[in-house]
């Protein structure tokens, strides 16, 4: 199959959007005709400027309100036109132009009329040498599902006449896909790939606004291409995207991510098995849990960074052989402070006192994953790599932070790590763990990065996406989405704002390139770990008298338990299954923030119902100081 894009999904004049698609590798585009009307080249010079980057025009589009209007003036017009189109067609060198259902106030319905339309209409097309592809528009006044679309294509019973699918007008209606399996492939003249989010609202509304990549919105789309496959059909899938998002994002970005979203979408299709012009890819990554997590910091600030992981129950185990690099260690959580001057970290101008540099990720075959990484359109960190005590496979994360992939098949601890002699460095090193493992990790980015991330993540990885949720801080509203792997090991929440100073978008600004705002410690017990916690000096978050008496309120908690919760500030939620207690910690002069949670009987969420509370709290705490 031929990859294409539309040139209306992206932003920029048509210059600057032929740039981006090319080098996101599509082999074609389709030319909105506001594009090329907007532009000042000639249709002949456009014809050129499209073959000068490599790429060439697949379909000119849109043409409205052609079938069923009355015989006379308007259906007389409307040939005019297409004939007038068809001319251009020629000089832009492009054969097929898509014609979507009439949604014109005169337009008449009937099967046959519209059938009668087209015949007449593929007599002219063929005296230009040129196709007519008809799509049903979900909003259409007469026709309004491919099924009705293709019985006129069907009755015109013209060479030049053909259908056009698009995902997003067939999903959107709920259509059964195993209906487009009856269509014989060469009738099939073009098909069209779009996804949205599940948002009850009017389908045109939706359409213009918010149609996202294939696999950023809730639309079956690898169902919709399953069948496509399933007819044979071999021609051009291409990206036709509305949203007001892409129109305001780079357009290298968004062509970049329309490209790793086919190939994604492409490779997780059984049926394509005969389509040797794609690619094929490792399978999707199944991370088993998080190896590690590093943290950049300034040498100078290394040894009281060491004071306060151990004040939080992290042991020092070793030394790097040969980075500035100490390794700790708390139950199944590592953690490495990276001081080193030559790394990635520190030439990318990270600026606060900690920031999350690097994460690795266990997974079965790391170098697989590095595979499927690049395939997917990751960019390939190994080059980096400084010495033999470093060598991991490596790729850009979000911002400028890097995610490594480790296997059992390199121990990196005894590989890359000189023991340290006495190995507890801890507080209370007698007492059990406080924590244990990693629940989950957020990363907080700029809104209109959180469909492009969250596409990285489910594309690369075997994981699955949550819908996004809204989360209202006291300064604006947060978008948050969870990723996770089927068994709920590795969980990362996104969260992004658009608004000015709600304490996402403000982590993001005074921290350019970070983008772990917290961890989420899991803890076997919540109280006792801030009893520990407590002991040792360390402040956790303050919640206000009236979260407690609301808390009781909700859940009729006894009162011993809520004056154990209140006294260590600890949140509560339930859900279903069960209880889940959380607090939080953020050491002096860190961007970031620690949470330690504690899951009783499989409870589901992250405290969503916190989280305004949450916001509240950290913003009085930072007016405070
Ligand atoms: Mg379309
Ligand atoms: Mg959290």
């Amino acid at each position: 199959m031929k990859t294409s894009i539309a040139t209306v999904s992206l932003s920029g004049d048509l210059v600057e959007k032929l740039d981006a698609i090319s080098k996101a590798d599509f082999d074609a585009i389709e030319i909105f005709e506001q594009d090329f009307i907007g532009s000042s080249l000639s249709p002949a010079d456009t014809r050129q400027l499209v073959a000068d980057y490599g790429l060439e025009i697949a379909l000119f589009q849109p043409f409205r309100d052609f079938e069923g209007l009355p015989a006379g003036k308007l259906r007389d017009r409307a040939f005019s036109r297409a004939k007038y189109k068809f001319e251009l067609m020629q000089e832009l060198g492009t054969d097929l132009i898509l014609i979507c259902s009439s949604t014109h106030a005169e337009a008449l319905g009937g099967i046959d009329r519209a059938a009668d339309d087209f015949a007449a209409l593929g007599e002219i097309a063929k005296s230009f040498d040129v196709r007519v592809g008809f799509e049903a528009l979900a909003w259409g006044r007469y026709i309004s599902d491919h099924r009705d679309a293709w019985e006129v294509v069907r009755r015109a019973s013209h060479d030049h006449i053909g259908l056009i699918l698009d995902s997003y007008h067939t999903l959107i209606r709920h259509i059964d896909t195993h209906s487009i399996c009856s269509i014989p492939s060469d009738k099939i003249f073009f098909v069209q790939l779009a996804d949205a989010p599940a948002i009850d609202m009017d389908y045109l509304y939706l359409s213009r606004h918010f149609r996202n990549m294939p696999g950023e919105g809730d639309l079956p789309v690898g169902r919709f291409m399953d069948a496509v496959y399933q007819t044979g059909y071999s021609g051009t899938i291409s990206l036709e995207i509305f949203n007001d998002q892409f129109r305001r994002t780079k357009s290298e970005l968004v062509a970049k991510d329309g490209y790793r979203s086919l190939l994604y979408l492409v490779d997780s299709i059984a049926a394509r098995k005969a389509d040797h012009n794609m690619p094929s890819l490792p399978q999707p990554v199944q991370i088993s849990d998080v190896g590690y997590i590093e943290f950049a910091v300034e040498a100078e600030t290394l040894p009281m960074m060491v004071k306060t992981f151990g004040q939080l129950g992290f042991a020092v185990m070793g030394r790097h052989k040969s980075k500035h690099v100490i390794w700790l260690q708390q139950g199944q959580v590592n953690l490495l402070l990276n001081a080193d001057a030559n790394s990635h970290a520190s030439e990318t101008g990270f600026t606060t006192a900690m920031m999350v540099s690097e994460i690795g990720l266990n997974v079965e075959d790391a170098q697989a994953a590095l595979e499927r990484a690049v395939g997917l359109g990751a960019i390939d960190q190994g080059s980096q790599q400084a010495s033999e005590t470093d060598i991991l496979p490596r790729i850009e994360g979000i911002g400028s932070s890097l995610i490594a992939f480790t296997d059992s098949k390199m121990n990196i601890w005894q590989r890359d790590f000189e023991a340290e002699a006495s190995s507890s460095q801890a507080e209370g090193g007698d007492t059990p763990d406080i924590v244990t493992r990693i629940d989950h990790i957020a990363q907080t980015m700029r809104y209109d990065e959180m469909l492009s991330w969250s596409l990285f993540y489910t594309a690369i990885f075997d994981m699955q996406k949550s819908p996004l949720v809204d989360v209202i801080d006291p300064d604006g509203v947060i978008k948050s989405q969870i990723l996770q792997t089927p068994d709920t090991n590795v969980q990362f929440t996104l969260n992004g704002s658009d608004a000015l100073h709600t304490r996402a978008t403000s982590f993001v600004t005074e921290n350019p390139g970070a983008t772990v705002q917290h961890i989420a410690f899991a803890t076997d017990d919540a109280v006792l770990a801030a009893t520990a916690l407590l002991a040792r000096h360390i402040d956790i978050l303050p919640q206000t008298e009236n979260y407690y008496a609301d808390l009781q309120a909700r859940f009729g908690l006894t009162d011993t338990f809520l004056a154990k919760l209140q006294a260590r500030n600890i949140m509560y939620d339930e859900d279903d299954a069960g209880a889940f207690l959380q607090f939080y910690y953020q050491p002096e002069k860190s961007g970031m923030f620690f949470e330690f949670v504690e899951r009783q009987n499989g409870y589901g969420g992250f405290g969503a119902a916190n989280a305004p509370y949450r916001l509240a709290a950290q913003r009085r705490q930072s007016s405070q100081t």
